[in-house]
């Protein structure tokens, strides 16, 4: 079946896009893609969390027809009530797919942290609308689940580094493929030992050296968590195994990630350091529009570096690789205990390194199981994070 109905096929019609997760780093660059193309891109719902302040100026400003609030503890806050005449407020278990599974949408953005994303993004997929996927836990959990939902060309992927491997295979034959070469910034720590990890703080760990992200992607950029979430992200993005994807440290995070193919020929994408470009490009896909921001100067780089990444001091990369390549439900207990251990590190509970430890407890205490559906995936999640909760106070 084609996408036939949303404006993919209407190049004339402004995109009706929705983003769930409006107040985050992912969103509000959204909103600026979306004041930057106001000719092209006509946001009609948007979702948040807690920042029902932030919410409301957004409903303001884009006369926005719908709005929810997903954390029930903020579904009263007074200043809802400024919300514009017209705009409908939903909240509840189901308030983000109720605004974003009406017919005026053609694209949702779904830029929600944390597993919380994985049910609005298999709902986008069995609508038939675009997904553009910045939640990248949604298919580290239930990648089995939404792959075969996707149809061709209505799942874009929003992080850098998989939108950068989507538009090398543009135009190749993935049959003809040899690896993917998935970069790596190193994060904060690059080059730390084990010892010197063991002694960094939040503000250590929430000062990424190239790329500004809300605190949870961003410790998981300190751990290389992210880059781990990430390998599996690509396996089931591009159908590939564990094997295929090589990680790469690139510490200027110019490149963005690259396809070699059989014959040799790499295929690199480089560009700004800017969420905004994968975002765009998410959107405007298979056209190209006017970059929302600064080009880069090529004179004024300097120098690429390449190097190995260091699993044995970053174990959340090796627990990841031993997740993806056991697949099933085991990659759904690693995202849930690394949400809990970061939320942990992040409130001043737990040291950097607990993070690697509590995720490994709950790896190993878990019976893995074939992926069978949502609920049960749902279940898993809980059972993760009530046994990361309890390896956590047991270390205090
Ligand atoms: P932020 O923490 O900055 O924003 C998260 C958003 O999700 C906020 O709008 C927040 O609402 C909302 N939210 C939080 N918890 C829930 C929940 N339980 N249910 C529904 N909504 C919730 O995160 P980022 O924008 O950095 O990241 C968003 C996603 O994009 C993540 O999956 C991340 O891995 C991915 N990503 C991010 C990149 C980046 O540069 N930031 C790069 C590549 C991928 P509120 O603020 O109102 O509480
Ligand atoms: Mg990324």
């Amino acid at each position: 079946m084609e996408l036939a109905d949303t404006a993919l096929n209407q190049h004339a019609a402004r995109l009706r896009v929705a983003i769930l997760g409006c107040t985050g780093s992912i969103g509000t660059q959204a909103l600026d893609v979306c004041r930057q193309h106001a000719d092209r891109l006509q946001v009609v719902a948007c979702s948040a969390h807690s920042r029902t302040e932030d919410l409301v100026r957004f409903a303001r400003e884009f006369s926005l027809k719908r709005v929810a609030v997903t954390d029930p503890a903020h579904a009263d806050d007074p200043i809802l009530a400024e919300l514009p005449d017209g705009c409908a407020f939903y909240t509840g278990p189901d308030a983000a797919l109720s605004i974003c599974l009406e017919d005026d949408v053609d694209c949702v953005l779904v830029a929600i942290v944390g597993a919380a994303g994985l049910a609005a993004s298999a709902a986008v997929l069995s609508s038939g609308k675009r997904l553009a996927l910045a939640n990248k836990e949604s298919l580290v959990v239930g990648g089995d689940l939404l792959m075969p939902l996707a149809r061709k060309d209505q799942l874009i992927p929003v992080d850098s580094e998989h939108s950068a491997i989507f538009q090398c295979y543009l135009g190749e034959d993935p049959r003809r493929a040899h690896a993917i070469w998935l970069t790596c910034s190193g994060g904060p720590f690059y080059g730390y030992t084990r010892d010197q990890l063991s002694h960094v703080t939040v503000a250590d760990a929430l000062a990424h050296p190239t790329w500004n992200m809300g605190a949870k992607i961003t410790i998981d950029s300190a751990t290389l968590m992210n880059k781990g979430l990430e390998r599996i992200e690509a396996m089931h993005l591009f159908a590939v195994d564990m094997d295929f994807i090589q990680v790469v440290i690139q510490r200027q995070s110019k490149i963005h990630s690259m396809v070699e193919y059989d014959d040799g020929s790499v295929i690199a994408h480089l560009g700004a350091s800017d969420m905004r470009i994968p975002i765009q490009f998410a959107f405007s896909y298979p056209d190209r529009w006017q970059t929302p921001a600064p080009r880069v100067d090529f004179r004024t780089i300097g120098s690429l570096d390449f190097a190995e990444a260091d699993a044995d001091t970053f174990r959340c990369l090796a627990l990841a690789e031993q997740a993806g390549r056991r697949g099933g439900t085991l990659p759904c207990v690693l995202n849930a205990a690394n949400e809990v251990a970061v939320a942990a590190f992040l409130a001043g509970s737990c040291s950097f390194t607990d993070i690697d430890t509590v995720v490994a407890a709950c790896m190993d205490a878990h019976d893995v199981q074939p992926v069978q559906t949502l609920e049960q995936l749902s279940d898993v999640d809980a059972w993760a994070r009530a046994y990361a909760r309890s390896v956590l106070s047991a270390r205090r």
